[in-house]
């Protein structure tokens, strides 16, 4: 049977970069190992939802899996609460949020109340218990993730994800008031509540011991919750039904994780797998491996590392990144045992050091098979692809090619 990994170095795409002699970090970084299956295999370039279009992480992987970004994409809420571990159900709100630090003006002093955030649970405890006094029939959960950060769902009959943020983005403005972004009644009620738990949560996290220790400490009080992002479940048939096989999705950010699982893959948790540059890439890698050795016909293995680098405009831990993955790939490859493994490697966008931010650009992308006819592209990079028999392709052709490859596809027409 044919199995297939799928790793995407997330925004390691880039340009043609000055400090590297007009080279980019992936031309420049040693990756024998990425290099030799890019001599075994097919290359091409990919953009991961329209030529010249700037994806958010969120909306590339939706395309990359093969479903249409402009019509399933629900707000990004929704994916950071299932990648919490949070279950949603039809109807449901997600937030993405900060603990904050608000002054009496209401004047964001720190979007972070310090990052860490002792007995954030306690925190929770009590975020959990405010009722919404204009829309009882209006559940709140409010689920702490790591320090600053949690996730706050809104569970009601009649509730929409077109509200604009509270969270203001910046220190010194105000927070702000929820708005409707459409003319629903759904729209106006969902404003309403989230308005009156953002004034709740500053009524009960600014009394709470928790914070009254931490003012006493000279520590910035965890005071006020800033919700953004707001979000709903896609309506979308599952990865399983689309394409027949049963995928599994290694990542270390709850985004990564959250749209995985919204696609119906099952999210594997790997201990030490961080989302940043210290994530432990060997320890992602020997789970891909265990998962396909298992009943696993799909994994998809994400390094968020190279995007990190890249928004910090750090070309050299950039480089690092993915010399680091290239090695692990190189013991992956000595230890894979299964006869039939297609191995696909791409970028779910540039995020060009001089930017510091995703772009439009083109990424490369290789697939490596025994079957495949290879092209003469003996590189892994955006100058090298190029030249390669997959030519350009968007992120919705890829796992039809993958998918094809792996015969799991059926016939159109007779
Ligand atoms: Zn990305
Ligand atoms: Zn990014």
């Amino acid at each position: 049977m044919v199995k297939a990994l799928l790793i995407v170095l997330d925004g390691a795409g880039d340009r043609a970069l000055k400090e590297l002699r007009r080279k980019t970090p992936l031309e420049v970084a040693r990756k024998p190992n990425i290099d030799s299956l890019a001599s075994k295999g097919v290359t091409g370039l990919m953009y991961a939802i329209a030529p010249g279009i700037r994806p958010g992480s969120d909306t590339a992987h939706l395309a990359i899996f093969g479903y249409d970004p402009y019509k399933t994409y629900s707000g990004r809420g929704a994916f950071e609460a299932l990648g919490a571990g949070l279950e949603l159900k039809e109807g449901d709100v997600a937030f993405r949020t900060n603990m904050a630090t608000i002054d009496d003006d209401w004047r964001v002093l720190d979007r972070r109340a310090g990052r860490y955030i002792e007995g954030a649970e306690g925190l929770e405890r009590a975020l959990n218990e405010i009722e919404i006094a204009s829309h009882p029939e209006v559940k709140v959960i409010y689920k702490h993730t790591v320090e600053h950060r949690g996730v706050l769902i809104l569970r009601g009959p009649s509730l929409s994800n077109k509200v604009s943020d509270v969270d203001p983005h910046k220190v010194g403005a105000k927070v702000l008031k929820a708005k409707p972004l459409d003319n629903t009644p759904e729209a106006k009620i969902t404003a309403e509540v989230l308005n009156e738990f953002t004034r709740k949560s500053h009524e009960v996290l600014a009394e709470h011991p928790i914070n009254k220790e931490r003012v006493k400490k000279g520590l910035p009080p965890a005071n006020v919750v800033l919700a953004r992002g707001a979000g709903k479940l896609p309506h979308i048939i599952s990865f399983k039904e689309k394409y027949h096989m049963k995928a599994a999705a290694i990542a270390g950010i709850a985004l990564i994780k959250g749209i995985a699982r919204a696609v119906g893959m099952d999210v594997l948790e790997v201990k030490g797998a961080t989302g940043g540059l210290n994530t432990d890439v060997k320890a992602k890698f020997s789970k891909a491996l265990e998962a396909l050795r298992g009943d696993y016909d799909f994994v998809f293995l994400h390094i968020k590392g190279t995007d990190a680098a890249s928004h910090d405009g750090d070309v050299r831990a950039k480089i690092g990144m993915i010399e680091r993955v290239d090695e692990v790939l190189g013991w992956f490859l000595s230890e894979v045992d299964l006869p039939d493994l297609i191995i696909a490697i791409t970028s779910d966008h540039a995020t060009p050091i001089t930017v510091k931010d995703h772009t439009g650009d083109a990424v490369p992308l290789l697939i490596a098979w025994d079957e495949i006819v290879s092209d003469d592209v003996n590189s892994f990079d955006e100058r090298a692809c190029m030249k390669g028999g997959l030519g350009v392709l968007t992120g919705k052709d890829l796992m039809n090619v993958i998918a094809n490859f792996m015969g799991k596809l059926e016939k159109f027409g007779e």
